[in-house]
């Protein structure tokens, strides 16, 4: 992108794929303000009641941005091609602005993978849920004295996976039925899920809101049941997504911070497709050709991905407070 005007053209080619917008009253008539005194890329609303003026980041999380829109495509970039998520300090490194400002970014393209609308679909057919505490340094540091659980004061997430590939998470009070249920029935079609959960007594009573519901006790060595399929195991890997990204990537993030920092790895994790991979290919003495494949998950390729990740950002706009810099509508 030779100039920030190419970097315009290309934001407003995705957020207005289906043809531009006022993102204050959504009328679909406007006109370019092209004078002098006028900034790059405003626009009028020519709705009578309305009237507005807008450019392509108002009322996003881009709004009244004084960076140069390059530097929002390059963060959007290096985030999303990242397998683990990026610190804000890299980050101000990789792209030439300060820690500070990395940082508010971070938290802006965060805000873009958030589903507060709800515009995903309900997870569906088998679901395991899973819940833990997290944060804190890792088991495998030596000597370090780490309590896990309950009455340490770690925040608690709970998490659904279906075994299609879509997952969500959510910071919760704690793993009782009544704060789980609520969140659960959110993510999901009850009547056509089976539920798979491990022997928690907060999930027995939810079978009856649901199609079917399987377990796996733990606490009896039991991981698995062949016979009903019953594991958490997918569940547990997005847990274990989540431990590393706060253990490798983002120390000390804030607690008030970190639903943002889940909505970033959910988002990883159902940003992705399975693919056949061919590992190896090789010619039988016959002549026949043979190749060995395997199934894996990949990202999808970035640009779809900020295409989705735009094609949401109108009516995401942030503000800044005074305690934390950053507060949402
Ligand atoms: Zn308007």
């Amino acid at each position: 992108m030779p100039s920030e005007h190419h970097a315009r053209v290309f934001l407003e080619s995705i957020i207005w794929a289906g043809g531009r917008y006022c993102p204050h009253c959504g009328g679909l008539r406007s006109i370019k303000l092209a004078g002098e005194s006028s900034r790059p890329g405003l626009y009028q609303c020519s709705e009578a009641e309305c009237r507005g003026q807008f450019t392509i980041t108002t009322k996003t999380p881009l709004h009244a941005t004084k960076l140069d829109l390059r530097i929002w495509i390059s963060a959007m970039f290096i985030v999303l091609t990242s397998s683990k998520g990026i610190s804000s300090v890299v980050m101000a490194r990789l792209l030439g602005v300060n820690q500070k400002t990395a940082w508010k970014m971070g938290h802006a393209i965060r805000e873009l993978m958030d589903d507060r609308n709800g515009e995903l679909l309900p997870l569906e057919d088998i679901v395991e849920v899973d819940e833990a505490y997290v944060g804190g340094a890792p088991k495998s540091l030596s000597g370090a004295y780490n309590p896990r659980g309950k009455g340490t004061g770690k925040p608690m997430i709970f998490v659904a996976a279906s075994r299609d590939g879509q997952a969500r998470a959510r910071v919760v009070a704690d793993d009782q039925r009544a704060t789980l249920e609520p969140v659960l029935l959110e993510w999901i079609e009850p009547t056509t899920t089976t539920l798979m959960t491990d022997g928690s007594t907060s999930y027995p009573g939810m079978r009856k809101t649901m199609a079917s519901h399987h377990r796996v006790i733990h606490s009896n060595d039991e991981y698995a049941n062949p016979e009903t399929g019953a594991h958490v195991n997918t569940a547990e890997s997005v847990i274990s997504q989540v431990q590393r990204a706060l253990v490798g990537v983002y120390h000390n993030l804030g607690r008030q911070h970190l639903q943002r920092y889940l909505d970033e790895i959910v988002w990883r994790w159902n940003h992705r497709e399975q693919v056949r991979d061919v590992v190896k290919q090789w010619t039988t003495k016959a002549g026949v050709d043979r190749e060995k494949s395997t199934t894996i998950w990949k990202p999808i390729p970035v640009l779809d991905q900020m295409r989705v990740l735009l094609q949401g950002a109108v009516g995401k706009q942030m503000r800044r407070s005074k305690e934390y810099g950053l507060c949402w509508p």
